[in-house]
């Protein structure tokens, strides 16, 4: 499910000198693509969240999700249908849980929007797996569970009405290094599987270039780099200046291509990068024994 920002400017204080939270962003996020958006505190994220989600409808412009069109003229735009195709996973969202077992969790929602709904188990066991959590936690309680497991319970909890597009506010936070894995692990997943089209906010740029595609860079209010994620985390002069967060692996590239005139080209993560280091180091060891042989 593609997003398009077309020409939107929002305003929390919709008057003439009312300062604009976004200004004038046009944007093109890709159907089953993983699309980041960052940028500093106070630079329009959360804001343009809450628009592709229909929260807030734009002052100027349009945003369209989907066959969705939200403006802020009259349009056909049906609130219900569109809860289904879009699901926004918040912040800490295991802090709303309220259940007393991860089954009821899960159904809630599913439950108000379809209180006749007779599948429900099924759809339940169907999201668990999803997430790769196995049958045996329906009946857990949601607050026993670690944290990792809760942030997958929240997120079962949206995927169970199906949603074409997910978009998730800062996803790994407050998880510890392994659970954080396993949830990129998991998004990777549900694009590639599932073929959902995932939106993240977040600050935790190492876990973003690992699997995101594409990347909004947002600067008060404006959006002042947008494509793919090699291309735009390489500008880090831009990024610098702005003060958004560079990924470690790409920032430790860029001092070896600078030092040493090695291009090592694209490299995924840290561990990722000490591998090619060895290899290059390696290649140098035989390299010399070669020479000295001759
Ligand atoms: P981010 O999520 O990148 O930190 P926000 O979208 O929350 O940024 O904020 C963008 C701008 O809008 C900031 O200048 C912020 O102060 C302002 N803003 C955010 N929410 C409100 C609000 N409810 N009322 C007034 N101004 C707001
Ligand atoms: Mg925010």
């Amino acid at each position: 499910m593609e997003v398009i920002f077309r020409n939107v400017s929002f305003s929390y204080n919709d008057t003439p000198t009312g300062k604009l939270a976004l200004d004038n962003v046009s944007v093109f996020l890709e159907s089953n693509l993983i699309h980041g958006i960052i940028g500093p505190i106070g630079s329009g994220k959360s804001t343009m969240l809450e628009l592709m989600n229909g929260i807030t409808l734009p002052s100027k412009g349009e945003v369209l999700v989907g066959e969705y069109e939200l403006t802020n003229k009259k349009s056909n735009f049906n609130f219900n249908d569109f809860r289904y195709d879009v699901g926004l996973v918040y912040q800490f969202p295991e802090k709303q849980f309220f259940c007393s077992t991860v089954g009821e969790e899960i159904a809630f929602s599913q439950k108000i929007f379809d209180p006749k709904n007779r599948n429900i188990k099924n759809k339940v066991k169907k999201v668990l797996k999803m997430v790769g959590l196995d049958e045996t936690y329906i009946k857990r309680s949601p607050f026993e569970l670690n944290g990792g497991e809760k942030r997958r319970v929240a997120i079962a909890s949206v995927l169970i009405s199906n949603p074409k597009l997910l978009i998730l506010d800062e996803p790994t936070i407050g998880l510890d290094c392994n659970s954080k894995k396993r949830l990129m692990r998991l998004l990777k997943g549900l694009k590639t599987k599932y073929l959902k089209t995932i939106i993240i906010v977040t600050h935790d740029v190492d876990m973003l270039y690992e699997i995101v595609d594409d990347i909004v860079v947002l600067s008060d209010g404006k959006v002042i780099k947008t494509g793919n994620k090699i291309e735009v985390f390489n500008d880090i002069k831009l990024l610098d200046e702005k003060r958004v967060p560079v990924p470690n692996v790409v920032r430790t590239c860029n001092i070896i291509k600078d030092n040493f005139g090695i291009d090592l080209g694209y490299v995924e993560n840290m561990n990722s990068l000490v591998r090619k280091i060895t290899n290059v180091v390696n290649e140098q060891k035989k390299m010399v024994v070669v020479n000295n042989e001759k």
